[in-house]
């Protein structure tokens, strides 16, 4: 029988969770991936390749393409003929049937998929199952409809495409940042090159597969692997006409600057440094899961995480407390074992980034807690972390972490919380949790975020935009106003 000891049900190892690993045979991988130029997989110039790796068990995943400046050259040329010969003269209406075709496909082939992300990114495969497929296959469908509806998006506008669109993506959500970028491109006419990050490219070769699967005319859409190197050649692409980007703050700044003076349009999705505030009269239950869900969601390697807690300092012992019990039954380990919570930190180099912010921390004289939790000896893994005594001059608190890594700060008034949680150089996102209406009105008209939950946090959905404020960067995607990048209104 269940015994309760320092505020702890204690069931006793028996009744902790049997293995519930997810099936991977079904999944097909090949020994080595090319690029996706002009309908055709080829090899990279000079046949340079690079690995990617599991990140839960270190083994070895696939070989990947490293795209050169050349190969982009190819890529681009691609796209600008599909551009002006098949894709921006097709009918709306035909166009929207390829984009819904690939949704389609997407969701045939969802299982596969969300394998495929567990292993190459390390993100639990609950996650990739029940959020990153759905909603990737989702975008498709919602932007599907626009197609052909557009002048009632831009009413009295005569409405143009862009051209070629260069869409450069992070690690955190592959399949899904894919999806956000070739989506609204493809709705209004454009064509595109697509450059995954380096350690998460087999979800794009797959997309690329089964994009070639749907039978999309050859050109429209093309995938370059690499490094950072094969995003500038994009960038840098003088036949590129607009630049959609999703990374970090840093390299947000340097392609601003590389594209200064030319005619490229841009948007720049960019790090966050999320507030999410908890007032007293919150439902104190169900702000400690979406504090959980806010920071720990994909091992906090969210731009819109809520990595700043923000607790009423009359019911900070009992927010606290009640986090803490919930951080202790968190389940870390293996992405596909359909029981975790918290998968593996998706490479070496930001395990060593999470590190040394660890260390900055304590250094900087916060209290650190980690719950006790074996981790597996193979791969990249960080425990759930929380720093209490953290003021807002640290810098746990004021630069971007990526990482399960929660600071906590409390707060007396309203105004007060306002001031602290604007006082970042970031606005992508924010919580705030309370039982009045008013507050909630009075906090998301003053939190500079670009988007802001209520009593919930981490909701995604097509329909609704998502951008930043700030250094988290410009444009929106997602929506009605995710169409204005990828279009010229005269
Ligand atoms: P990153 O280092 O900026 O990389 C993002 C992408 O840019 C990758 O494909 C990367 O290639 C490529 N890249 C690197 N250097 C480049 C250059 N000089 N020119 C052109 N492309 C270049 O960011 P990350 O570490 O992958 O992702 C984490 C960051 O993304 C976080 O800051 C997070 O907040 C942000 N993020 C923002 C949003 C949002 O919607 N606002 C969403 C998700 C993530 P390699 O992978 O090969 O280096
Ligand atoms: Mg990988």
């Amino acid at each position: 029988m269940a015994q309760k000891t320092e505020n702890k049900l204690d069931f006793g190892s028996k009744w902790e969770y049997a293995a519930a690993p997810e099936s991977a045979d079904h999944a097909s991988i090949m020994d080595e991936y090319g690029l996706y130029i002009n309908g055709k997989f080829v090899k990279a110039e000079g046949g340079k390749k690079f690995a990617s790796i599991n990140p839960s068990n270190d083994q070895h995943i696939a070989y990947f393409a490293e795209a050169s400046d050349n190969d982009v050259d190819k890529a681009v040329k691609a796209a600008r003929k599909a551009y002006k010969e098949v894709w921006s003269v097709m009918p709306a209406k035909e166009r929207a049937k390829y984009i819904f075709r690939i949704a389609r496909l997407i969701q045939e082939r969802a299982r596969e998929f969300a394998v495929l992300e567990s292993m190459d990114g390390g993100k639990p495969i609950r996650e990739s199952r029940d959020i990153d497929i759905p909603l990737a296959a989702n975008h498709f469908f919602y932007y599907a409809g626009w197609a052909d509806k557009l002048e009632y998006a831009f009413p009295g506008k005569k409405i143009e495409p862009v051209g070629v669109a260069g869409q450069i993506i992070p690690w955190n959500f592959p399949l899904l940042m894919a999806a956000w970028k070739l989506a609204p491109a493809l709705a209004c006419g454009n064509t595109v090159v697509l450059k995954p990050a380096e350690t998460t490219p087999l979800t794009a070769m797959k997309l690329a597969e089964l994009i070639h699967d749907s039978g999309l005319p050859a050109g429209v859409v093309n995938v370059v692997t690499g490094a950072g190197a094969t995003g500038a050649a994009i960038v840098n692409h003088p036949d590129v006409d607009k630049i959609a980007f999703t990374g970090s703050t840093g390299v947000g700044k340097i392609i601003q600057k590389a594209i200064a003076g030319t005619h490229k349009k841009a948007t720049l999705e960019l790090g966050g440094k999320a507030a999410n505030i908890i007032f007293d009269d919150a439902p104190i239950d169900q702000a400690v899961e979406g504090i959980i869900n806010g920071i720990f969601f994909n091992q906090g390697h969210v731009c819109c995480a809520g990595s700043r807690l923000f607790v009423q300092e009359n019911v900070k012992d009992e927010v606290l407390r009640k986090l803490i019990d919930r951080m202790g039954s968190l389940i870390v380990g293996d992405p596909l074992d359909k029981n975790t919570d918290v998968g593996a930190i998706n490479s070496k180099e930001q395990l060593n980034t999470i590190n040394k912010y660890l260390k900055i921390g304590q250094e900087e004289g916060a209290e650190i807690y980690q719950p006790k939790c074996s981790l597996p000896n193979k791969g990249n893994w960080c425990p759930p972390t929380l720093f209490c005594e953290t003021s807002q001059s640290h810098r746990i608190v004021q630069e971007e972490i990526f990482g399960p890594v929660l600071t906590v700060q409390t707060f007396r008034t309203v105004d007060e919380v306002i001031d602290k949680a604007n006082n970042t150089p970031f606005g992508l996102s924010a919580g705030v949790w309370t039982d009045k209406g008013s507050k909630i009105f009075n906090l998301t008209t003053k939190l500079r975020a670009g988007v802001v939950w209520a009593n919930t946090y981490n909701k995604f959905d097509p329909t609704s935009p998502f951008g930043g404020y700030k250094e988290s960067g410009f444009g929106r995607e997602g929506g009605l106003h995710g169409l204005l990048p990828y279009v010229n209104l005269v």
